[in-house]
């Protein structure tokens, strides 16, 4: 699909609502975005005012291509909300290799497809290697050395890293190293000659096509010191889900993952039909990153700002601490997202829970409703509901 030609009259959206408010565009325009905005060419008539930026895509950022996978990044620079966090969104081909690295920051990451094998080095001098796959996320903290090499089928995942201005084109790389030491300096450190050298990259290398490697077991390297005691691995596709009924939740942060203390995690499902629901998080902004399906969110800034924000598979969310918030599956198949925060514990409060644990009286003259509102309310929190009848309807706009 290219241009808005190939698009039946009906099939193109104006930015017309229901009431009659606004008048067609009939001048330059990109109608398939807007097609995929549709909270944008017409907000809902509860949006009002201003609200920065809270959405940037992957497809909007630079490919950066090399032999053996890819990369691409929405950082502070795309995002500039997005202080807290930044992601990057990288592919290996079978064994292409993330090279020998590490930074200052710490390294939290969603294996979305495929398999890889990570390793990784601590200051005693433990190690640990491991493969991860779908569904398995890692944590390396700031300053522990680290690679990640695609396994049989290769792989894409998504790195989330606890600082809005990183960049993983801008980290401390063994090549890079090597290739700005002087050879005699090699060569006194490692106690070789220098030809030994003479052949190691020019520049930092980044991601390389390796062969693919055997099994853990051949690739096992014996440290003295042993295995590094706390895993940089956890199985959260495994993990049992809070089930609701508008669709599941599984939360990961220093409670059940114990090494990622600056990284907490929700891995969100909702169904279609659903919404999570009215929450705001106590602790810290939240990133988002979409992985399936399609949603739109609107955000609370109070002072009357609410803005809505449509989100679909690869976009990167943000919401600024403390605004409330709630996100609708607009599609057909379930939506599910990462909410990503600079904390270690996930902490959410649900407008619900609230209401139903203050005094009943309070909250029904304060909003002015009736028994049925307060009789409704619960005092368990869940996280994403459905409730029919009452099942909303994406492109009902009034
Ligand atoms: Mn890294
Ligand atoms: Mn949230």
């Amino acid at each position: 699909m290219s241009n808005s030609d190939e698009l039946q009259y009906d099939q193109v959206p104006q930015p017309i609502r229901k009431d009659g408010a606004g008048s067609p565009d009939y001048g330059p325009r990109d109608v398939w975005r807007d097609i995929e905005n549709p909270d944008m060419l017409v907000p809902p008539l509860t949006d009002n005012g201003l609200m920065p930026n809270l959405k940037f895509s992957f497809s909007d950022t630079n490919m950066k291509l090399n032999h053996g996978g890819w990369s691409r990044e929405v950082t502070q620079r795309e995002l500039p909300i997005a202080t807290t966090l930044a992601g990057v969104n990288m592919s290996l081909t079978p064994g292409g290799v993330r090279e020998l690295h590490w930074h200052q920051q710490a390294e939290w990451s969603y294996m979305i497809l495929g398999r890889a094998r990570i390793t990784a080095v601590d200051q005693e001098g433990r190690n640990f290697i491991a493969d991860v796959g779908p569904g398995d996320i890692w944590y390396f903290p700031p300053g522990i050395p680290h690679s990640i090499q695609g396994l049989e089928d290769g792989c894409e995942f998504i790195l989330v890293f606890d600082d809005g201005s990183f960049s993983d084109l801008n980290t401390l790389s063994i090549s890079d190293w090597f290739a700005h030491t002087p050879k005699d300096v090699l060569s006194a450190n490692f106690g070789l000659p220098k030809k030994d050298f003479k052949c190691i990259p020019k520049d930092q290398v980044y991601i390389f096509q390796d062969n693919v490697p055997g099994s853990l077991e051949n690739q096992k390297v014996n440290s003295p010191y042993g295995t590094i005691s706390l895993s940089f691995k956890h199985k959260l596709m495994a993990q049992d889900p809070i089930v609701t009924s508008g669709g599941t939740v599984r939360i990961v942060d220093s409670t059940n993952f114990p090494i990622s203390i600056t990284i907490a995690a929700a891995l969100v499902e909702i169904k279609p039909g659903g919404v999570r629901e009215l929450h705001w998080h106590p602790n810290n902004d939240e990133w988002q990153y979409y992985l399936t399906g399609q949603g739109r969110m609107t955000v609370f800034a109070g002072n009357g700002i609410a803005k809505t924000f449509d989100y679909r598979a690869g976009d990167v969310g943000y919401v600024p601490f403390a605004f409330g918030h709630y996100i609708q599956n607009t599609g057909t198949e379930s939506l599910w997202f990462l909410e990503m925060f600079k904390s270690d514990r996930f902490e959410d409060v649900s407008l619900n829970q609230w209401m139903a644990l203050t005094p009943h009286e309070l909250v029904k003259d304060n909003l002015n409703v009736g028994p049925n509102v307060i009789n409704g309310l619960h005092q368990k929190k869940s996280p994403v509901v459905k409730y029919p009848p009452y099942t909303y309807h994406p492109n009902n706009n009034d």
